[in-house]
């Protein structure tokens, strides 16, 4: 039964914002508008608990934007478990990578009129501990249960006096005879399809988007991969709070993190969109060899149940929000591969940066609004292209198939466990908290360059002129998985 009050929004009125989609960017545009006194409707299919294998480790610089929306006590009592750092695992050897140092990154930026009364600080419950995240001289993540995440910031946007909320399906977004967007056309149960106006239709209807062609109809995403997807119970995770990335020559990467007390996530990869016909026999043949030795009791237990979830990874650069009254945010925007666990950090982070270039701006102004949301692009442009290009190039290397690729691998491995600045600079760029894409791409060709070294060390004094011309190969390979994609993200 869908609460009556989900039923009743006023059509007759033209909201300043109306909302598609409360996901986890939805909400957090709904209630930063709302406490900057517009009048927000938000729309969303079903609002009942989500179950999902999204969305489920919020690195760093997610954590710092839920503080500068006011948010971020979104995390408490949903049993949220702290997160301080990842740790890489390749063919049995380990380094662990500690999240920043907070004195290294500039101060959290409070939103004006939206972080009000401690709510950029979280509260402290049984797994979120004040001293842990507000006194702690390191950055922190966080994992959980998607589902209860997204139910509290439902939950903080509801509590908006200027949010109305309705369930009902968006399917049209409509448009004046001069096609700018007015508004949306919703299919409400038992009210049939009802219209929707507003000065701005925000278009956050996430990974499926059936909106995002508004902006382009050549604006749809890539898939070349996917994550199969189980819940391990009482696992026993080989490094605790620790996200956990398992890569090797002969075998594709595999995701760990504890999500709850109880439950940790795993994430498989396979490399296709399309799965393989018999998950239990692939998992079985080309995942169960890999798992460190803590992990297997609860991974067989898992295998045996065999509930499995798939998900597709997709890639989808931004595009400038050109089209008046229209604005969309979020993975209807923006994609990029879920290994870095970047998405609801650049979603969120973009929220951000929206709320400072139009919060203030009346929405009627609809020229002044797409001046702004033009230059938005470009503002975001740093911070979501060294997420996004971390996250393809790396999984072009973790999920090496060929030689030069699985050199890279390993020369990016070593890389890391020579320690210092070789792992505390790559970090800042995973957590989300150094937006420089340039230093991006020397970090990068700093360890193709050190799989070249390696390389050499390995054939010695006789095998130079192989390794030599192996290096110029592994070079070019290394150009081919990185700069297309920088090339997309810095000048589309
Ligand atoms: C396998 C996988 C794992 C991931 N893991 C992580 C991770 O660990 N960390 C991380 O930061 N990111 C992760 N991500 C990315 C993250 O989930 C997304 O970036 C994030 O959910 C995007 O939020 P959003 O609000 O744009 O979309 P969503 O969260 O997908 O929300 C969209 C909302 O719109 C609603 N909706 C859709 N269509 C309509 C319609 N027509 N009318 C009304 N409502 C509609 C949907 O019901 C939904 O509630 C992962 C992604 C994948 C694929």
């Amino acid at each position: 039964m869908v609460a009556q009050e989900l039923l009743n929004a006023d059509s007759s009125i033209t909201y300043d914002a109306i909302i598609i989609g409360a996901g986890v960017i939805g909400p957090a545009v709904a209630t930063g508008l709302a406490r900057k006194g517009k009048n927000v409707l938000i729309i969303e299919k079903d609002w009942a608990t989500p179950d999902r294998i999204v969305g489920e480790l919020m690195q760093p610089g997610g954590v710092r934007a839920l503080r500068s929306l006011g948010m971020v006590q979104s995390i408490n009592n949903i049993d949220a478990y702290p997160v301080t750092g990842y740790t890489v695992m390749y063919d049995g050897e380990q380094v662990d990578i500690p999240y920043p140092y907070k004195a290294d990154l500039a101060p959290v930026e409070k939103l004006k009129d939206i972080v009000k009364e401690g709510n950029d600080k979280v509260l402290e419950d049984s797994t979120i501990h004040i001293k842990d995240f507000e006194d702690s001289e390191r950055e922190r993540g966080v994992a959980f249960v998607h589902g209860k995440f997204l139910n509290n910031l439902r939950d903080i946007c509801a509590k908006e006096p200027n949010v109305t909320r309705v369930q009902g399906t968006c399917v049209e977004v409509l448009k004046s005879k001069n096609n700018e967007v007015i508004g949306t056309k919703v299919d409400i149960d038992g009210h049939g399809k009802v219209d929707f106006h507003g000065h701005l239709t925000f278009v956050c209807d996430g990974i499926f988007s059936r909106f995002r062609r508004e902006l382009n109809p050549k604006h749809v995403p890539t898939v070349g991969s996917s994550f199969v997807g189980m819940s391990l119970w009482d696992a026993k995770n080989p490094a605790p709070m620790h996200g956990h990335v398992i890569v090797g020559p002969n075998h594709m990467p595999i995701l760990v993190y504890q999500i709850s007390p109880e439950e940790t996530r795993i994430l498989c990869a396979y490399n296709s969109p399309k799965l393989p016909a018999d998950i239990k026999s692939w998992m079985i043949k080309d995942v169960q060899p890999f798992i460190p030795k803590s992990l297997r009791p609860s991974f067989d237990n898992a295998l045996s149940e065999g509930k499995f979830r798939s998900m597709p990874n997709s890639y989808l650069p931004s595009r400038q929000n050109d089209v008046i009254g229209l604005c969309v945010i979020g993975d209807a925007l923006n994609m990029r591969h879920p290994l870095t666990g970047g998405g609801m950090t650049v979603g969120l982070n973009d929220v951000v940066v929206l709320l400072q270039k139009i919060g203030d701006l009346d929405f009627s102004d609809r020229a002044t609004v797409l001046d702004e949301l033009l230059d938005l692009h470009y503002d975001k442009k740093n911070y979501d292209s060294v997420i996004n290009v971390l996250s393809v190039a790396l999984y072009s290397l973790f999920a090496a198939d060929n030689k030069n690729l699985k050199a890279l691998q390993k020369g990016c491995f070593k890389y890391f466990q020579k320690g210092g600045d070789c792992v505390d600079v790559p970090v800042k760029f995973l957590s989300g908290v150094l937006p420089q894409p340039l230093l991006l791409t020397r970090v990068f060709f700093a360890t193709a360059l050190y799989a070249v070294y390696l390389n050499i060390e390995e054939r010695g004094f006789l095998g130079l002129p192989m390794a030599l011309l192996e290096g110029i190969m592994i070079l070019i390979t290394a150009t081919k998985v990185f700069a297309p994609f920088l090339y997309r993200e810095l000048c589309s």
